[in-house]
Parts: structure tokens; sequence; C-alpha cells
């Protein structure tokens, strides 16, 4: 930060946004922005809700002249750090840049700004009997910004993809307050270099999001295909439900939705929320059209699956997805403290992997429930500990180190969805250093240089450490 005095850069700011709209540290309010939901904790300077890209445009100015930190935000229920302030400047999009601009149903987009809520994104959509696929289970929350920037993925992606597969283009404030607008609202577009899937997953480090053209699918079974159907089926332990998946897969079988739950993950969701599902020490969740339902419990069947369960009407199956969803809010409920991971495995690995966070839990005497994105290798470990103690949180941060390294070695990644954040810094860097080596590291950080030359867009975030003595 330059020499300038944190009440002139408040004026600054007031004369952009109004007083209603700064949230100093005189206001109550602004301790709503000091955690993520990852109870990642720093204050704020100050807190700006723009109403325009105009407005961006004009903070990002004032606050690159004086070199202050930005971290944009937009629901906070990043689970890695990802809006931890250290003492910057937070614009948050949620509150007065949430309009839906155009559903565009014959060229299959929707316009619309950063701070819309996913959920209410899709609400308007299906009047139209469309929606957005990608479906982080914290979509009653989380933004648009947020969910581009964090490439967010979730139970569907397996089918769809993660979120970045959906941006057409994007209006983008350079840190120095310039707009822009990259990508084409089109089906196929081949001109330039591809910056929008730069930005996605770049949380917040390179630009900020402030409107997003994204594409939209009819919703299933509104053309007369075929219905589909939720469904659970339960396993005695995760070798035969691992088999199961990969006997489906071998088959050339794609469920809509493929995820899994440890026995101690569904019994604290069961406790928190009173889904009443069977707690069997491994169960499957899956969504497919109604033909292939029949197919595929008999695979599960070969596969000593202990039981099935399909959901009676659209009410109980939307009990069977709140289950699922609600996991990490129900596993919440067991501790004061809990670190959640979302690491990747290749699929031929997940047994063996699933198999080693019980072995983790074991040694360091914690409960280490689990589920995750069975079609993806995507696995959420979660370290429950007692915050109040020392012993046991850094008990949980070795576990939490080990079943990174774990996965790691078996050739997977450190992040499939959550992102880098803070949490996962020194981690992703030595995944880039060993898979990509310095050179791509260079690259990556003369990317950052080259958006952001005053590093002010979400500082000592994501952006891997220099190789080379500088
Ligand atoms: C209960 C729960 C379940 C979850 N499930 C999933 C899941 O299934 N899959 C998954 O991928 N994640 C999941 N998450 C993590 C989180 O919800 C996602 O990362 C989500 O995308 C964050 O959206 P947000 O609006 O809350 O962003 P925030 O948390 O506010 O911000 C996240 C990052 O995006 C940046 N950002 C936000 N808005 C903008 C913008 N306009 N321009 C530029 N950068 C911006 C921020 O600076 C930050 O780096 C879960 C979290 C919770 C609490």
């Amino acid at each position: 930060m330059s020499s300038v005095s944190e009440s002139e850069i408040s004026d600054q700011l007031r004369n952009v946004v109004g007083d209603s709209y700064l949230l100093t540290s005189k206001s109550a309010k602004i301790e709503d922005f000091k955690k993520d939901m990852g109870d990642f904790e720093s204050a704020p300077l100050l807190v700006v809700q723009p109403d325009s890209a105009q407005q961006v445009s004009r903070i990002l100015k004032i606050l690159n002249t004086h070199k202050v930190a930005v971290v944009a935000r937009g629901a906070g229920t990043s689970l890695t750090g990802a809006t931890s302030t250290f003492g910057g400047v937070v614009i948050d999009f949620s509150k007065r840049m949430n309009r839906i601009l155009k559903i565009d149903i014959t060229n299959w987009y929707v316009h619309c700004e950063a701070g819309v809520v996913v959920d209410d994104l899709n609400q308007e959509l299906e009047k139209h009997g469309f929606f957005f696929p990608p479906d982080p289970a914290s979509t009653p929350w989380c933004t648009v910004g947020g969910v581009v920037a964090e490439d967010s993925g979730g139970m569907r992606t397996f089918r769809y993809g993660t979120v970045k597969n959906w941006v057409l283009a994007l209006n983008v404030v350079l840190a120095d307050g310039t707009m822009i607008r990259i990508g084409e609202p089109l089906p196929k577009n081949r001109v330039g270099y591809d910056l929008v899937h730069l930005i996605c997953g770049s949380e917040g480090t390179l630009a900020l999001i402030t409107e997003a053209w994204l594409k939209i699918m009819p919703l299933p079974g509104r053309t007369g295909s075929s219905s589909v159907k939720k469904f659970m089926i339960f396993f005695s332990n995760w070798n035969d439900a691992v088999s199961s998946i990969v006997a489906m897969r071998s088959s050339g079988i794609q469920p809509n939705l493929l995820e899994f739950m440890s026995k101690e993950a569904m019994t604290a969701v069961n406790q928190a929320f009173d889904t009443q599902i069977p707690e069997h020490q491994a169960i499957l969740f899956m969504e497919s059209p109604f033909e292939m339902v029949a197919k595929i419990i008999e695979i599960c069947n070969a596969n000593h699956s202990v039981d099935a369960y399909v959901g009676k009407d659209p009410k109980d199956e939307e009990r069977l997805y709140s289950a699922r969803a609600l996991l990490l809010l129900g596993i919440k409920t067991l501790g004061s403290g809990v670190y959640n991971e979302d690491i990747v495995v290749p699929l031929d690995k997940l047994g063996e992997y699933l198999d080693f966070v019980k072995l983790t839990a074991k040694k360091y005497g914690l409960q280490i429930p689990t589920a995750g994105h069975a079609g993806d290798g995507n696995v959420h470990p979660t370290i429950v500990f007692d915050a109040e103690s020392n012993e046991s949180r850094e008990k949980a941060k070795e576990a939490f180190a080990d079943l990174i390294n774990e996965a790691v070695q078996m050739g997977g990644s450190v992040t499939g969805e959550h992102g880098v954040g803070v949490q996962k810094l020194e981690f992703a860097n030595r995944q880039l250093l060993e898979r990509n080596g310095p050179k791509a590291i260079d690259l990556m950080r003369e990317i950052k240089r080259l958006w952001d030359p005053n590093n002010i867009l979400n500082p000592g975030k994501f952006v891997p450490r220099e190789t080379t003595a500088p």
C-alpha cells in the first residue's frame, strides 16, 4: 500500500458507491466478510458494494493507484481461504450486482451479472424449461462470479463437466480499471487466445468478473426424452462399491450422477437433517434415465451390493439428493473444526485410496467421514477435529498432508473443484513443480504479472511461488 491513509481511501471509495455501500471497521456488517465457509478468518480493511461494472472500474483504478489489495467476493462459500482478505478491500458482488439480463432460449444462453445466486438463476431458467447444469452443493448461496472464478464442479460434473465448460463470454475489469469483453456468446468461436478459460478457475487473481454469458440446456425430460430416476445402492465395503463403478464404466454406462458416501458421513447427515438414509459401509447415489436403472442395479448385484433404494416420487428423490448435498454441513456438526479435502485420484485407484483414508483416520485417531464424486475420482475426505485443542488441530493438519501426498503419489491432484486458495498453496506448488516443471510455473507467474503488475488482485493465493531466486 502507498503512503495514502485509510480515511483517504474510504473517502475516494465513498465517492464511487455512496455512504450506504461502503462498510468500514466501524460497521457491524463488516463482520460478515471476515470468514469464508472453510472458516479462514481475516478482517477486511473496507468492504465496497458496487452497482455496476463502471463502479467496479472506478474502484479498481483507485486501489491500483494506491497499490491496495482487492478481494472479489460472491457468497464467501469458498472452503480454501480464497476470500481471505489479509487486510485488503473486499468488493462484494452479491449485494447489488445480481441481475439476470437476458435469457436466450434460441441461442441457449443466459447473460447475467456476477452476483446472481446459482439457485436463483436456475429458478428463472426453469420457467423457460431450461437449466444451468453445474451444481456445486453450495448452489443456494454461491454466485455466478464465484463459480466461474473457482471453475466449480458438483454432482453433475461427471455428465456435464465443470463450470468452465459452460462459460461462453465474460465482461471483466482489469486491475487498472480497464473494462473488457472476452469470448463471444456463440456456440463456436475460434478467434484469438482463449482468455475466457484463463479466467475460469483463476480465483480472482487476474481480473474481476462483472457479467457472464453462460450456456444453458433444456431440462431433462422436457422434450419427451426419457425421465430420470434418483436411487441409492448399498454395499458392505468400498471394494464392492468401486468394483461396481468400474464395471459400469467398462460397460459404457454413464449415469447423470454417480456419488459415494461413507457410513460415517451418512450417519452425520441423518443425525443433523433427519434424512433417514440406511447407514451401510459404502453407499452409491445415482441419477440415470429410467430405463438404465435396472441394468445398473444388476451390475451392482453382481458386485455384491447388499440393498438398493429407488426414490418413490420427486419428493422422495429430493430427500436422497439433499442427503448427499447436505453432507458437508452434516459433517460440520461432528466437531468444532473440519478440514475438507477435494483430492482427485485416477478412477482405478479409488478403492485403494478410500482404504488409505480409513487407515489415516485410525493412525491419527480422528473421524474422517468421506464422500465424493465417484465418476470423476474426486474424493472429499473431511477431517473432524477439536478446534480448541492444539494437539487435535496438529494431528488434523498432518492427516490433511498425508491424504494429499498419497493422492498426488497415485497420479492424482490436490484439488478437483474447491481450488487452491491459501489452504493448498504449498501442495499445489509442489505438484506443479514435480509434474509440470519450473518453466510452466514461470509462465504462470508471467501471466499474473501481465494482468496484474502491482499484484493487487487476491495476492498471496493461488499463484505458484517463484522457482528461482529473484
Ligand atoms: C456446503 C458447501 C458445499 C460446497 N460444495 C461444492 C461443490 O460441490 N463443488 C465445488 O466446486 N465447490 C463447492 N463448495 C465450494 C464453494 O461453494 C465454491 O467454490 C463456489 O464456487 C464459491 O462461490 P462464491 O460465490 O461463494 O464465491 P466466494 O467464496 O465468494 O469466492 C470464491 C473465489 O472466487 C473469487 N470471486 C468471487 N466472485 C468473483 C468475481 N466476480 N470476479 C472474480 N473473482 C471472483 C473470490 O475472490 C475467491 O477467490 C462448497 C462449499 C460449501 C460451503
